[in-house]
């Protein structure tokens, strides 16, 4: 079982199953805003707001699904 931790706080932070690469999740410990940024294991980052990076994890999603 992944339970990947708060990049912000260290604690715990829930992620569904359905979670994928670029999903949104928020620590319930310190409200931050955090992205899926790998899933095997959860990994957790700050959410990146360049448009170029999202459009590369976009190409890698539709290869694996
Ligand atoms: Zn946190």
């Amino acid at each position: 079982m992944n339970e990947p931790l708060c990049p912000s706080c260290g604690e715990v932070v829930k992620v569904t199953s359905s979670a994928r690469i670029g999903s949104e999740v928020k620590c319930h410990s310190c409200s931050t805003k955090l992205e899926v940024v790998w899933l095997d294991p959860i990994e957790l980052d700050w959410p990146l707001d360049e448009d170029e990076t999202d459009e590369e994890y976009a190409t890698y999603l539709d290869d694996e699904d």
